[in-house]
């Protein structure tokens, strides 16, 4: 039976508890145990998939097409278990799942409510990671922050697990922010004692704290939290800040943390070993030799959490050249309005990432006209590639009034369009193609030199795709349609020959990049970027 693991967080939210429970895991995996993870979200939406980026941040794919909450991205960039669509439960799902039990009559007649029912289902779902997984720990992170209305049914669910599996099996975690008040040059421990008493009402007692903290902590600071909130003085665990996420795992290693873990779970396993970790990515992420800088020409550069994983991968590659990547985030709005020369200039490549609507494609055209001009090393994903297209065909073919249907749906030249079977579909929710694909990618491509092989599989997340209607006119004028998805015959890659760098895909390869395996697609963009700020 798998041991499990709760993590909370308390006092303000954004204290990085989903890195930190990755960090978790991966000191765990680190010491030979199979671990999995699970991330709780209390919002009532069936999943994140139909949210806008800027009230959620980025929606992570899952191989098997669910589309999840960012936090599994960082699971999956930390321990080497894949996430599946049970590794994120939502209220929503819970009750749908509760109401329609209701519906079948499968309650014989009983009052539904929050506790048994809701908390049961929550349980159970729970429960069923852990026996599918076959893990030996599942950590289980809370989303939301200890006093919300909105996560009080998981917390319940997570206090009745020790009561159903005994409290050796179960470990509840808080993480908190131990502000530093700069003027009285103080660090303060209130709100977390106020965070572990909120939770304590609600019958869980910590048994580690870890603290998000600007300042180390003292020993006199530690041993008072350990007083006030009941829990030993070396479950105390400090967060410092850090240069990289990837530090996390070995500080967290540092205070023995995973001893303690295991110390209460009665569990042996083999002492962890971080070495790969520390040298080969912690190492090279915070004093890499090069530096380069790309340009990211999106909509929604604002907010750091709207393109987490294509973030991660530029630094994934940068690992991979030991290079510092520069990402100079340029809204697609502004090339529209001040011209592609204007904001790319000192820039060694252009990424243009996925996304919906009309907003600010022209000027993500413009950028990959640039992009191809220039030749300058282009890397376009998902509505990246799309706009390629457009452009090659508006430029390149003589298609003045190329586009998308999405965009325009009685385009005269509808380069990028729906299928047959898209066509169809009235709901939002959970009906683009997603999840992987096979792709077979053409010899001597640029795509099978960067991938070294000719059968791949990506992750998706689209309606629209290439129209093949114009595949023999877009040929014949240059593009390279590398990589196919040989069943449908659907165009996943394409690229521009005699360009140093300019591929675009039709898929999301950030979703499977890792700190010490970068994606090929982008190792490639970064290479090419370097060597082009060589040149320049
Ligand atoms: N909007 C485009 C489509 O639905 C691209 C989607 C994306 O970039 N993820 O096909």
């Amino acid at each position: 039976m798998a041991k499990y693991i709760f993590i909370t967080g308390g006092v303000i939210s954004s204290l990085g508890k989903g890195i930190t429970s990755a960090s978790i895991g991966k000191i765990l995996e680190s010491r030979g145990l199979k671990v999995t993870l699970m991330k709780l979200d209390p919002y009532i939406n069936v999943d994140p998939g139909t949210m806008n980026p800027y009230q959620h941040g980025e929606v992570y794919v899952t191989e098997d097409g669910a589309e999840t909450d960012l936090d599994l991205g960082h699971y999956e960039r930390f321990i080497n278990t894949s996430m599946t669509k049970f590794n994120n439960l939502t209220t929503g799902q819970v009750y749908n799942s509760v109401i329609a039990k209701e519906r079948r009559g499968d309650y014989l007649g009983k009052t539904i409510q929050v506790i048994p029912h809701i908390t049961n289902e929550i349980k159970e779902r729970i429960r069923r990671v852990g026996d599918i997984s076959k893990a030996d720990i599942v950590l289980v992170e809370i989303g939301g922050t200890v006093g919300d209305i909105e996560s009080l049914p998981f917390l319940e669910a997570a206090r009745q697990f020790s009561h159903d599996l005994g409290k050796g099996n179960v470990v509840y975690i808080h993480l908190t922010l131990v502000p530093y008040i700069k003027c009285s040059e103080e660090v303060k421990t209130k709100p977390t004692q106020h965070s572990v008493g909120t939770l304590r009402e609600i019958g869980i007692q910590p048994d580690i704290l870890i603290c998000r903290t600007e300042k180390p902590l003292s020993d006199e600071l530690k041993e008072k939290i350990s007083l006030f909130c009941n829990i030993r003085k070396e479950a105390v665990i400090e967060n410092k800040d850090v240069n990289s996420i990837y530090e996390i795992p070995i500080i967290l290693k540092n205070q023995i943390l995973d001893e303690i873990i295991l110390g209460h779970f009665n569990l042996i396993s083999k002492p962890s070993d971080l070495k790969h970790w520390e040298k080969d990515v912690v190492e090279k992420v915070t004093s890499p030799k090069h530096k380069v800088t790309v340009a990211l020409v999106g909509k929604y550069i604002a907010l750091q959490d709207a393109y987490k994983s294509i973030y991660e991968a530029l630094s994934h590659a940068g690992i991979a050249n030991d290079a510092r990547v520069e990402v100079e985030r340029i809204d697609s709005e502004d090339i529209q309005k001040l011209g592609a020369d204007k904001c790319l200039r000192k820039i060694s490549g252009i990424l243009v990432p996925g996304g919906f609507g009309y907003r600010g494609i022209e000027g993500k055209i413009r950028a990959i006209k640039f992009a191809r001009e220039n030749r300058l090393p282009f890397l376009g994903l998902c509505l990246g590639m799309q706009c390629a297209v457009i452009e090659f065909a508006r430029n390149c073919c003589g298609l003045k009034d190329a586009n998308s249907t999405e965009f325009k749906p009685k385009a005269r030249y509808p380069v990028i369009s729906l299928l047959e079977e898209q066509r169809k579909v009235n709901n939002l929710g959970g009906t683009m193609r997603l999840g992987a694909y096979p792709c077979r990618i053409k010899n001597n491509s640029l795509a099978f030199s960067l991938y070294g092989r000719a059968l791949i599989h990506e992750r998706h997340r689209h309606r629209y795709e290439f129209n093949n209607k114009y595949r023999k006119l877009l040929t014949k004028k240059g593009l390279v349609f590398s990589g196919i998805y040989p069943k449908d015959n659907l165009a996943e890659i394409v690229e521009i020959k005699g360009h140093p760098y300019f591929i675009a895909v039709q898929f999301h390869p950030e979703f499977k990049s890792k700190p010490d395996n970068a994606h090929p697609l982008f190792k490639g963009f970064i290479k090419a970027a370097l060597e082009r700020g060589l040149e320049g």
